[in-house]
């Protein structure tokens, strides 16, 4: 990682990857993969016992690194890639299913998404991108393309500023050697489906927001959640304005309800930091979060009058933060407050204008 000129607090997230396996649960160990992302340190792979072997909970990022890591810490707990019969992917961000096409095709291991699970570089995608392809039949899922060539709705005609080449490579080539095939499921789940893993019955939670294809898993009987990127310990996930689907903040609110309102919780096991015991104070701390850049938006728009997304998101965040991912932070806010009659908006030439309704 950079080092960092202010001396910020490390947030638990940051932490680099530790080797250590420890037992969060009776079955249920934690460990550490690590992650070469702005702001995360490690993802924890957590993996679920049971007669059958071990079931794992987001392998990591795709690439040898990573592989090896995770091979290294099965190892530590007693097991080899061949023991883990299922692989759990919480959501299509590659820290979290980097391992699991690999576990699929070479080990047999069950792959499980929640039903809408996708990637940009899905081959259904570069079907639909196939501009001979264009009249043919209306896919049920938009072309995504690559991360690199994606326009923003806020300012047409512009795509977003490519991504350093240091990690364009490294992302093409995990693509061509294979490591980054995309993780073909082999079990889509909907929400509130049972599935028997580490012995204890799970229910599945739709939970979209930070992407919509994410998914919580829920022992009622011990009150664990395993809550992947959906609610982590201190800091709190991006919500993109470029996913599928309106207003994913309004999305995001309904899933952080959800998790808050299960009962007897005692455990939750997030996907980067430290398990923790209070979800449904930490979903409702993160959901007043929002509310407080809403209330902030509404102040900024109330002051600027009509306002580019650009004018607004440097209102929500501070200039170490602004750029592309506050301004699609800062789109996904502003649509909320369209879709809840709150603003309209409009283009002025290429830009996304904003308006507070009065
Ligand atoms: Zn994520
Ligand atoms: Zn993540």
């Amino acid at each position: 990682m950079e080092p960092s000129i202010e001396h910020r607090p490390r947030r638990q997230e940051q932490e680099p990857a530790s080797s250590e396996i420890t037992e969060v649960a009776p079955n249920i160990l934690r460990s550490q993969l690590p992650v070469f992302l702005p702001g995360l340190g490690h993802v924890n792979c957590y993996f679920l016992e049971d007669d059958r072997g071990v079931a794992i909970v987001d392998p990591g990022l795709p690439g040898p690194q990573s592989w090896r890591a995770l091979v290294a810490r099965l190892k530590a707990a007693g097991y080899k890639p061949r023991n883990v019969h299922t692989v759990i992917v919480t959501h299509s961000h590659p820290d979290h299913f980097g391992g699991a096409g690999r576990l699929r095709d070479r080990y047999g291991a069950e792959v499980v998404t929640h039903r809408s699970f996708h990637t940009w570089f899905d081959p259904a995608d570069d079907e639909a991108l196939d501009p001979d392809d264009a009249e043919g039949p209306v896919s049920d899922s938009a072309p995504r393309p690559a991360p690199w060539g994606r326009s923003m709705p806020w300012k047409a005609g512009q795509f977003q500023p490519p991504l350093k080449r240091r990690m364009r490579y490294r992302v093409l080539r995990a693509v061509a050697s294979g490591f980054m095939r995309t993780p073909s499921p082999t079990r889509r789940v909907d929400d509130a489906e049972v599935i028997t893993l580490a012995g204890r019955e799970w229910v599945s939670l739709h939970t979209p927001g930070h992407t919509d294809d994410h998914l919580c898993l829920f022992d009622p009987t011990e009150g664990v959640v395993l809550s992947g990127d959906h609610v982590l310990p201190t800091i709190t996930p991006h919500i993109s304005g470029l996913v599928a689907g309106a207003d994913p903040l309004t999305a995001f609110f309904t899933s952080l309800d959800k998790v808050g309102a299960l009962e007897g919780v005692r455990l939750a096991l997030p996907a980067h930091g430290h398990p923790f015991a209070d979800l449904a104070g930490r979903a409702l701390e993160i959901r007043e979060h929002h509310e407080e850049r809403l209330e902030t938006l509404r102040t900024a728009a109330g002051e600027l009058g009509r306002a580019s997304v650009e004018d607004l998101s440097k209102r929500l965040f501070k200039p170490r933060s602004w750029g592309q991912m506050a301004e699609s932070e800062t789109y996904a806010h502003l649509e909320h407050l369209r879709a809840t009659g709150q603003a309209e908006s409009r283009y002025e030439g290429d830009e996304l204008h904003y308006q507070l309704i009065r």
